[in-house]
């Protein structure tokens, strides 16, 4: 069975002792996770490293860097390196947010050189993708979503994409409050599960793990979650507190 994923989005946000608190108090929640189930957290830069050590050793508990550079190495004052976090133990990276794509002009090209410097450096891509409102009300987002997978991961091969992750975030619901119906989710995660099956086949489609990120809380997660092809979700303003959090972990399937 497929990994079932809550991954949390701190985005910019919280000092680091606000951080650790939060951290700590998730941790005496004493949340419990299957052998199937992941937690990811989603820390700014100076914080990997000291959420990472509270976490280490805490089963199925994880840090995610928010992003790494299209480049290798060399002259790029104020970028990290997907080399950089395999260094200091990362396993994951969140790649493509749309706030990425929006703020800093981040194109389909740029991203499929991070996804494959991430994976070059044993790092899981947590590989965004998700229509803007105007797609969505021109009923254009299936072919919109499908051509962002193309471009930015098409180019690796099927052993690559085996338990790949990616995030389903429409636009539109991303810190908006406006949830996509379950039924909406479900039916763009299985448009994309089908993408990818077209692509690399049903086995590794299948191994695929889609979370849906779009104004998750506790009170709308298991229904989202419980769908079939959602796979659990990327959850930015109720990562930031823990009682949410908590719930929204303990809805994986
Ligand atoms: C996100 O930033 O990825 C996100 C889904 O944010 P929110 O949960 O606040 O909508």
């Amino acid at each position: 069975m497929r990994k079932q994923i809550a991954a949390a989005n701190w985005k910019m946000n919280l000092s680091l002792q606000q951080a650790e608190e939060l951290i700590k108090a998730l941790i005496e929640s004493n949340i419990t996770l299957g052998e199937n189930q992941l937690a990811l957290f989603g820390v700014p830069f100076p914080y990997i490293l000291p959420i990472k050590q509270l976490l280490d050793g805490k089963q199925n508990l994880f840090v995610t860097a928010q992003n790494c550079s299209a480049n290798a190495n060399g002259a790029f004052t104020g970028e990290t390196s997907a080399e950089m976090l395999q260094s200091i133990g990362l396993k994951y990276v969140i790649i493509g947010h749309s706030e990425r794509r929006e703020y800093n002009y981040e194109t389909s090209a740029e991203l499929a050189k991070k996804v494959n410097l991430a994976l070059d450096h044993k790092l899981q891509p947590v590989f965004c993708c998700g229509e803007a409102l105007t797609v969505r009300e021109a009923d254009e987002q299936n072919e919109y979503v499908k051509v962002q997978l193309m471009e930015s991961l098409f180019h690796l091969e099927a052993g690559q994409m085996k338990n790949f992750i990616i995030a389903y975030e429409p636009i539109w619901a991303i810190g908006t409050g406006k949830t996509a119906s379950s039924e909406q989710a479900q039916e763009m995660h299985a448009h994309i599960r089908s993408v990818m099956a077209s692509q690399y086949g049903k086995d590794i489609a299948d191994s695929i793990s889609i979370l849906y990120g779009g104004s998750v809380k506790a009170a709308n997660a298991a229904e989202i979650f419980g769908k079939p092809d959602v796979d659990g979700g990327l959850v930015g303003g109720a990562s930031l507190v823990a009682t949410e959090f908590a719930a929204i972990i303990k809805a994986l399937k």
